[in-house]
């Protein structure tokens, strides 16, 4: 999967997204993230990229021009083909619809997603008009600048790509994977500062911690983010969590288990 980011500071965004899981798989080609600089496609003799608003009122707005152009050159590096069903164009902005897993998997299934930052006041209308499939905003608050939405969510999306999370790092069994947050995590010593593992995750007794698990889950989503439990489908905080496989329940001996 691709994702352009067009942004005014492609070096925060670049800083962000070239550490860890994100910045392997970039290494290892299963995503290509590339990040443009708008400001490289102004025509005004300084480089500017904004003006006032029209109608008064406080504030710049990034203009039209240097935001197409960046586009088109991100279309031309793309082969030059204008439509694309498997191409997503985002704009970052506190108006549009909330950023969540659902979000995060809808925007996986494309192929290309282009990622625009705003910065100052906002944008004109008619670049959201003219190229924006769809608005996202990344929670009811007001950010300086898109870049900050725009790396957090290709860290979402990639990380639904297949080939990016190794079978260790599994999104399958995790918060909202089951719209529910995730049961707690225990790894070694088995006894720290007086606090024993639960005895249930070293019984190697794979149903019954399939079970203890989503017991738990439950119970943190209900303390915790009530909401999601209201969403659920009717009958399904009753239903067995899927099962999580060895992999999940570890490969520990007896005996490594309480080391
Ligand atoms: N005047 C705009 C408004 O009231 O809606 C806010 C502009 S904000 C200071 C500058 C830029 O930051 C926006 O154009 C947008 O790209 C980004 N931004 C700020 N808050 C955001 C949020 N919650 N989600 C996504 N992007 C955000």
């Amino acid at each position: 999967m691709r994702f352009d980011i067009l942004t005014l500071f492609p070096a925060l965004c670049e800083t962000v997204l070239s550490e860890s899981v994100i910045g392997r798989a970039r290494a290892s080609g299963a995503i290509d993230v590339r990040c443009y600089n708008i400001r490289d496609y102004s025509e005004d003799k300084h480089h500017r990229v904004d003006d006032t608003p029209y109608g008064g009122g406080r504030g710049m707005l990034m203009a039209a021009p240097p935001v197409f152009a960046c586009y088109e050159a991100v279309l031309a590096d793309r082969g030059g083909e204008e439509e694309n069903p498997k191409r997503r164009v985002v704009y970052l902005s506190p108006k549009g619809r909330t950023f969540d897993q659902s979000v995060a998997r809808e925007l996986a299934a494309y192929d290309e997603l282009i990622l625009l930052c705003g910065h100052y006041e906002g944008i004109d209308q008619r670049i959201i008009d003219g190229i924006v499939d769809e608005e996202i905003s990344v929670g009811d608050f007001v950010l300086t600048g898109g870049e900050i939405p725009a790396c957090l969510i290709t860290d979402a999306v990639a990380r639904l790509v297949p080939g990016v999370l190794s079978a260790e790092e599994c999104y399958e069994v995790e918060s909202f994977s089951d719209g529910l947050l995730e049961f707690p995590q225990y790894t070694r010593p088995y006894e720290f500062r007086g606090e024993k593992v639960p005895d249930v995750l070293l019984s190697g007794n794979h149903a019954e911690i399939d079970r203890w698990r989503r017991e738990r889950s439950l119970e943190l989503t209900a303390r915790l983010r009530p909401d999601l439990i209201e969403k659920l489908p009717r009958g399904e905080e009753n239903a067995p969590k899927k099962k999580t496989g060895r992999k999940q329940h570890g490969e520990l001996s007896e005996g490594e288990r309480k080391e």
